[in-house]
């Protein structure tokens, strides 16, 4: 660039045509870097690319007119006054980058803020804050007489395996744990590690047998195979406790305290199991059962 604008110093002729087009290029590259640069304030990051595409539009007007000056198709006083409006447009789209640009990199920082308040860095499911909010969100919009099903998750007997091989492997498992239940879940529900090995799964219009049956099956693919790691083979299960609630009548707290209550109960009853009723008597006749 200095070597360019020197250029334009000391060969007055063609320097100017040459930095015309070396900074024309320059702003076509920086428009195709946008392009690339995922961003969240779409409309600013689009009329930010526009700016840059006309700036290089502009340029290249330029080196338009000095060729016609230099080959004398055009006089002085006309180059003058073109070379005048132009000016004017390099203040006014160099005013409006400067002005988009802030604009863009803030909008992105605070999106990489709010999202690592809401996501659990090991697993990067949703942790509890980021959970709450989503479902707030979601059934502000559910129809009233729709339901809506918590699943609660937790690992079975979770302190035996870091006890026997580290809590390194522990932090292993709960990822792979967490796998397991994006693969499942990734299009059906809002999935949050809300506890040190605890999770949460919330489902929209899923009523309570959709939901046993979704947990019934993410019991059995974590149950299916062990977990490998630094060559130890683990067998892993989880526990489940799954409650519903209209929309109309929904509160998340109750909806989670339910779910709480019934995963305790799968507990007690044997662990490896699904949840959904609260009576005791009915786990006892079917310790391994879906209840
Ligand atoms: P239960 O079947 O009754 O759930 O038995 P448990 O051993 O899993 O008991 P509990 O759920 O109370 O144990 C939780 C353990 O999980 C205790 C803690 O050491 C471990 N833990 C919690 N958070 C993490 C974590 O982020 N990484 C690892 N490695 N371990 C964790
Ligand atoms: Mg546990
Ligand atoms: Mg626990």
């Amino acid at each position: 660039m200095c070597c360019t604008l020197l250029l334009a110093v000391y060969l007055i002729d063609a320097g100017q045509i040459i930095t015309s087009i070396i900074t024309a290029v320059l702003f076509s590259y920086a428009a195709y870097l946008m392009i690339k640069t995922p961003s969240v304030a779409v409309v600013q990051q689009r009329l930010l690319i526009a700016c840059f595409a006309l700036h290089s539009v502009v340029m290249l007007l330029q080196v338009v007119l000095l060729v016609l000056l230099y080959s004398s198709q055009i006089s002085q006083a006309s180059l003058a006054s073109g070379l005048q409006l132009l000016l004017v447009t390099h203040l006014f789209l160099t005013t409006a980058s400067a002005l988009i640009l802030p604009f863009i990199k803030f909008a992105n920082a605070e999106s990489r803020l709010i999202n690592l308040a809401n996501h659990d860095p090991l697993t990067q499911l949703l942790n509890r804050r980021g959970f709450f909010r989503l479902c707030k969100k979601i059934t502000k919009t559910a129809p009233l007489n729709s339901r809506v099903s918590l699943i609660m998750l937790d690992i079975d007997l979770f302190k035996q395996v870091n006890d026997q091989y580290g809590h390194e492997t522990g932090d292993e498992a709960i990822k792979w744990i967490a796998q397991h239940i994006n693969e499942l879940f990734f299009e059906l529900g809002v999935t949050a590690r809300i506890g040190g090995e605890e999770f949460a799964i919330f489902l929209n219009q899923q009523n309570l047998a959709q939901a046993r049956q979704l947990a019934q099956k993410l019991c059995s693919s974590i149950n299916e195979y062990p977990f490998y790691f630094n060559g130890h083979s683990i067998a892993l299960s989880v526990s489940a406790g799954v409650s519903s609630m209209l929309v109309r009548e929904l509160d998340m707290q109750a909806l989670l305290l339910q779910a709480d209550k019934r995963l305790y109960l799968a507990k007690e009853t044997g662990r490896n199991k699904v949840v959904t009723h609260d009576e005791k008597s009915l786990l006892a006749k079917a310790p391994s059962a879906i209840i």
